[in-house]
């Protein structure tokens, strides 16, 4: 028999199709999954043998699913951060095929450890060297949905508005992901399912996008895909097609509800029709795009009836600031704060992300048959005090310390803000060594010591 525990006393915001907050709630799981929701006093008779786990003064959440992240780019956080631009088209920052497999999985570790710590119980994970990396989130413990980063244009190239193409590269690309999918789909009872990663509309020529589409179909997995994510992407596209990248993509038979589409800052009407009428999943990025100085026109997409999900791409795996960010952005994009709320935030952080990934059955919210991925919240945090709607609170006043304990699939993999599954002191000091090493040999890079040009 599986155990069972129950976590009671908590307030539970399910996030289920009314959207109930259980104030005294209980929460029992077996196994993998939850088996009983409801107010405590009458849970909690029901299963005298279970395993207690008190929870008041907690907020009992569904995990987050981050449906944008490349762990191992946390390489580039810091000097990578002012320079502007995504650091993929630079060679002046130690990144993609200046990292070995090794360099690849000791960052991953690190970012997917983080990702976890503060939240995510599921992640949409695409980058370089994916056999290394998926070895990385296996170990950390969390629930992930890996690709290889598939492209045949010259990245490097890219930066200068010259696209070449090389046949051979998207061609060992897609098989490298072809393998992903055959040795890792389904692993450790499906913890780690795989899509296909084609980079975006303009570094993947058309016939490499029908190629990916082509193996997505056949295998049955999804696609994560870069999107609207610069004007340079929308002039090659235009240039090669005559049209823009979102029209590109439907004319290929890219578009679709299996489709994963980050960024989708630059769009135009008609682009943003197509990716309602598709049930594409838009993800926003609010944190990286206002980082480059853009912004994706959620408002439009949200008003067409457009699924719009979250993701924290290079940016540090915080959820919660991810909410705050996707708000407060939007209601200055929009120039109103009529349109987005705390719940609009909080739902496109769970339930829609599990739609995203055709995972509605399991994930992304609390209900009786699905995985129990949770997140247990202390409410007596000086910063979210007074707790008076602990929706609106967590989203507008939260901080990933709240954060007490993680639960992915059953097992607590945080707990009293300890990860279980490794050691976090080892993983922080070996990423530091090889970012200081990586940095030091493309960039040249020394630590700061001394006066750093400011002047006022
Ligand atoms: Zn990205």
């Amino acid at each position: 028999m599986p155990e069972t525990t129950i976590i009671t006393g908590a307030t539970v915001v399910t996030v289920d199709p009314d959207r109930s907050v259980i104030r005294d709630g209980a929460v029992v799981i077996e196994g993998a999954r939850i088996i009983a929701v409801g107010k405590a006093a009458d849970v909690e008779p029901r299963y005298p043998g279970a395993e207690r786990i008190d929870a008041k003064g907690q907020l009992l959440l569904p995990g987050f699913i981050n449906l944008h992240v490349h762990c191992a780019i946390n390489v580039t956080r810091g000097i990578g951060d002012d320079m502007g631009g995504a650091p993929i088209y630079r060679r002046d920052i130690p990144q993609g095929v200046m990292m070995s497999a090794e360099d690849t999985r000791i960052m991953s570790k690190l970012g997917a450890t983080q990702a976890m710590a503060l939240g995510s119980t599921t992640i949409v994970e695409n980058y370089i060297h994916s056999r290394a990396n998926v070895e990385a989130l296996a170990e950390v413990g969390i629930r992930a949905v890996v690709s290889e980063r598939v492209h045949d244009a010259d990245l490097f190239s890219v930066r200068y508005g010259s696209y070449t193409y090389d046949e051979e590269r998207g061609r060992r690309l897609l098989a490298e992901n072809e393998e992903l999918i055959r040795e890792w789909h389904g692993y450790d009872g499906g913890r780690i399912t795989c899509q296909v990663g084609p980079h975006g509309p303009d570094t993947a020529s058309p016939d490499l996008l029908r190629r990916a589409r082509a193996l997505a179909d056949e295998t049955g997995v999804g696609i994560f895909m870069h999107v609207g994510q610069s004007a340079g992407e929308l002039a090659q596209v235009r240039q090669m097609t005559g049209r823009s990248s979102v029209q590109h993509l439907a004319d290929l038979g890219v578009l679709g509800q299996d489709l994963i589409a980050g960024h989708c800052a630059f769009l135009d009407d008609r682009d943003a029709e197509l990716l309602a009428e598709s049930r594409t999943t838009v993800c926003h990025l609010p944190t990286v795009n206002a980082k480059s100085g853009w912004m994706a026109p959620i408002p439009e997409l949200r008003h067409l009836g457009a699924r719009v999900g979250l993701g924290t791409d290079n940016m540090v795996h915080d959820m919660i600031e991810t909410m705050r960010f996707a708000v407060c952005i939007n209601r200055a994009n929009e120039g109103t704060a009529e349109n987005i709320k705390a719940m609009d935030a909080l739902e496109m952080a769970t339930i829609v992300g599990a739609r995203a990934l055709g995972r509605e059955a399991d994930l992304g919210s609390i209900e009786e048959g699905k995985l129990a991925d949770l997140l247990l919240i202390d409410l007596d945090r000086i910063n979210l005090a007074p707790v008076l709607d602990p929706i609106a609170s967590l989203v507008y006043a939260g901080q990933a310390a709240d954060i007490h304990s993680v639960m992915i699939g059953g097992k607590f993999t945080v707990r009293d803000r300890r990860v279980l599954t490794l050691d976090p002191a080892e993983v922080v000091s070996e990423a530091q060594d090889r970012a200081e090493r990586l940095w030091a040999d493309v960039a040249g890079w020394q630590p700061i010591d001394g006066a750093t040009g400011t002047r006022c």
